[in-house]
């Protein structure tokens, strides 16, 4: 037997509400900001995301889905969404557009990821990217947007945490000051933070291992080694989730998995637990885009795991809206009936009435009982005698009762 490949599911037709609420909200939020839909293809030339995302990530460096096509080129399944977007940006030109272009997606994501509750190797991301705009009031809006996001699902037990992790003129010294703080460790690290020394020593600071929490804990902050354009965006940003009423806790070991990131990080969280279950985050990026090419563009973004938000969705128990009902099912009994349940069926259906037609030969008990298990509204009943007169049976799954028709009117007491 086929089992779906280990860290993916299947979204089954009972889950979809969920889903469907999730993407309403993108629709509505997005909208009350400016941001348009763009959709990019699920797999780029590994060279992108390398680039971007970083050599020395764990995203690059063991979970890519990376394979060579027919024509020997080596191409990559998105494990994020930001590369792609930047791309598109790029290569369509968005540049001669006005700034700030203002983009999201919706999409699957694929990591090579050791599979757990919450960590799959498929997963879908709900994703905002904004181009061209370097002023901190662009940071609180994004994640203004992102906190009313999670507020309009209906979402309440979140914290979000907030850093400044530098820019290329003031991060230098930084990890500098942060590697000569865990040289003086590295006996007591575990072997992962032994290899982040040399290649990522940022990510020193959100390793899990416990043995590591004391020194990490102990790490300098990189707040207290910004230059004076980081700490001014910084204390300005800060002042505008003030002005917003957003809270926010100042998190100094907040620096985010991928390279790209400059300047504002944030990542929100649910209230009890940590960062292993964050329901998303971001940042700004603002050396990416002339890395990949572009013109130097100030950017900044965030990706929502939408998994994590629906188990926070069921634990917060918010009740999504059920699908709509089914108005009618047909149930007939003999040839003639079933070729005129087939046309009415099809009559139905033009006039916008949801329906579904029994099949095959089975008893009216029978074709009742399945009426019933589906939730419809209505059945209609045709047999003989109502070919004959040109009528049907219509009955109210609610209560049993049953009237006769004539067929040309059913709609009009269907809509009663
Ligand atoms: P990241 O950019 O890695 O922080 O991912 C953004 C969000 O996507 C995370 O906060 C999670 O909610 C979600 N996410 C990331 N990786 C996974 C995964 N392997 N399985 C499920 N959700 C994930």
């Amino acid at each position: 037997m086929y089992q779906a490949p280990r860290g993916t599911a299947d979204i089954l037709p009972e889950e979809q509400p969920y889903w469907r609420y999730v993407e309403k909200v993108i629709a509505e939020v997005t909208l009350l900001y400016g941001y348009q839909r763009i959709d990019s293809p699920t797999f780029e030339e590994t060279g992108l995301f390398t680039r971007s995302v970083g050599e020395g990530t764990d995203l690059v460096d063991k979970e890519m889905y990376a394979f060579d096509d027919k024509g020997g080129k080596s191409l990559t399944l998105r494990p994020e969404g930001t590369a792609s977007v930047c791309r598109a940006y790029i290569q369509h030109g968005m540049s001669n557009l006005p700034q700030p272009v203002k983009l999201y997606y919706v999409c699957p994501i694929f990591r090579y990821d050791r599979p757990q509750a919450g960590r799959y190797r498929q997963h879908y991301q709900f994703g905002c990217e904004c181009f061209g705009e370097d002023d901190p009031i662009m940071d609180a809006e994004v994640i203004d947007l992102a906190w009313r996001f999670f507020k309009t699902l209906g979402l309440r037990k979140l914290s979000l945490h907030l850093n400044n992790i530098g820019c290329k003129e003031c991060r230098p010294a930084y990890l500098k000051t942060l590697k000569n703080y865990y040289s003086k460790h590295t006996n007591s690290l575990c072997t992962d933070c032994k290899n982040r020394l040399e290649k990522n020593p940022l990510r020193l600071l959100d390793c899990k291992q416990a043995s590591c929490q004391h020194i990490a804990e102990n790490a300098p902050h990189s707040i207290d080694a910004l230059c004076p354009a980081c700490a001014s965006h910084f204390a300005q940003l800060q002042k505008y989730l003030g002005l917003l009423r957003i809270p926010f806790i100042i998190n100094n070991r907040l620096v985010r998995g991928l390279d790209y990131y400059t300047r504002t990080v944030f990542e929100i969280q649910p209230e009890e637990e940590g960062s292993q279950s964050a329901l998303g985050g971001g940042g700004r990026y603002d050396g990416l885009i002339e890395q990949l090419g572009g013109k130097p563009t100030p950017a900044l973004g965030f990706g929502l795991g939408i998994e994590r938000i629906i188990l926070n969705i069921k634990k917060e128990n918010i009740s999504v809206p059920a699908p709509p009902a089914l108005q009618v099912f047909i149930a007939y009994m003999g040839d003639a009936a079933r070729d005129k349940a087939l046309k009415l069926a099809s009559d139905l259906r033009q006039s916008g009435v949801s329906v579904i037609m029994s099949s095959g030969e089975k008893s009216l008990k029978a074709q009742l009982r399945q009426a019933n298990s589906l939730g419809a509204k209505w059945t209609l009943i045709i047999g003989d005698e109502e070919v004959k007169a040109g009528t049907v049976t219509l009955r109210d799954m609610a209560d049993a009762s049953q009237k006769t028709v004539i067929f040309s009117e059913i709609v009009s007491h269907l809509k009663l």
